[in-house]
Parts: C-alpha cells; structure tokens; sequence
C-alpha cells in the first residue's frame, strides 16, 4: 500500500470509483476517461509498479487477474464480440498510474494495436 498512490486510495475507499467486482484480491472499475464503450481496470489490491513487478512477486496473483478480467469481459456481454487486454509498463507505453492495472476494453472494432 501505497499512502499517495491513486489506485491504492480507490482501494482503501477514499477516493470513489465504479466498482464492477470486488474479490479479496482484486478489484476492478470502470475507466474515469473510457475509450471505448467497455473500458474497466482490473487491479490487485496490493500495490505492484506494474505488471512485470506483480509477475515476478506473485505469479499466481498474476494469473488471477487475467481471469478476472475474462471474467469482467463475460458479464459486461463483450466476451462473444471481442476484447482487448492491455497493460502500460513504464515512460514509453504511457503509463500515467503506477500500480499495475489491466485495461479490458471492447464494445466496437478497436483496430489494430501495431497499426
Ligand atoms: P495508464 O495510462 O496508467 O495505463 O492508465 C491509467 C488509466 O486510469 C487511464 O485510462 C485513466 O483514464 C484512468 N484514471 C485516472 N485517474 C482515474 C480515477 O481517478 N478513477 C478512475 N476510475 N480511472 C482513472
Ligand atoms: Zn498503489
């Protein structure tokens, strides 16, 4: 836990957020900025920089969120149409939060990530 971290302070309830699962480990929201119809994060609620950092520390907790976010993509009804799962890591990605989330976005054709 961090004490400034913005995702950490939507853990601990102090800043509110649109919850659309909450398990022991994880918790998932919906994007404040969406870019597409669907855009949820799905966290750990520990504090990790990045996905890289939660893989090396915690590979099960890893595993845990991708199913969490198959299971996120299911009940928001884009599991049939299609979905993209994306992770920024560091300066060059544009990651703005640094504690490690998953974007599971869907909801219209979302062209392709290379271009
Ligand atoms: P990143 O660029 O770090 O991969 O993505 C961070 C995401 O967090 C962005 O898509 C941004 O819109 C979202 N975000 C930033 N601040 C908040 C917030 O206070 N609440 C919610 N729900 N999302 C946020
Ligand atoms: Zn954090």
């Amino acid at each position: 836990m961090s004490d400034e971290c913005l995702f950490c302070r939507i853990v601990r309830g102090e800043i509110p957020a649109d919850v659309v699962h909450e398990g022991e480990l994880t918790l998932a929201f919906r994007d404040i900025n969406p870019a597409a119809p669907t855009h949820v994060l799905v966290i750990t609620k520990q504090h990790y920089t990045d996905v890289a950092a939660l893989a090396v520390a915690d590979p099960e907790l890893a595993a845990q969120l991708l199913t969490v976010a198959a299971d996120v993509a299911e009940s928001e009804g884009v599991a049939r149409s299609g979905w993209r799962l994306s992770f920024n890591v560091g300066a060059d990605s544009g990651q703005l939060v640094p504690h490690v989330h998953a974007h599971v976005m869907g909801g219209r054709a979302l062209g392709h990530p290379a271009g």
